[in-house]
């Protein structure tokens, strides 16, 4: 048996189009960020990152700020339930 390559192993997968579509378009929560509550944001470096990390959707950026593509969130609240910041509202 050979060896696999594994100096390239992926850590987010990208938001694709599912059975349900878009769900932004039937999604009756959203997700808004404080990012003047939010972790990374404060600090102004790359830490916390737990809602991207819970997202069952994989709509969340690792980004500074971060960033939810809503076009994709199905608007679960796991995000906001997860962050230790309360960084997150769903409106
Ligand atoms: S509401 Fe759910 S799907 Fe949308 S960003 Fe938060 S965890 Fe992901
Ligand atoms: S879990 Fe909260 S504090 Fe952490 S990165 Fe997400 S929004 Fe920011």
């Amino acid at each position: 048996m050979g060896t696999r390559d594994c100096k390239h192993i992926c850590d987010e997968s990208s938001p694709a189009i599912g059975e349900a579509g878009k769900t932004g378009e039937w999604r009756s929560l959203m997700p808004v960020i404080h990012h003047n509550k939010c972790i990374p944001a404060k600090q102004k470096k790359p830490s916390c990152f737990l809602c991207w990390l819970y997202c069952p959707d994989a709509v969340i950026r690792k980004t500074i700020p971060i960033k939810i593509n809503l076009e994709y969130c199905k608007g679960c609240g796991i995000c906001m339930q997860v962050c230790p910041a309360k960084a997150i509202t769903m409106v």
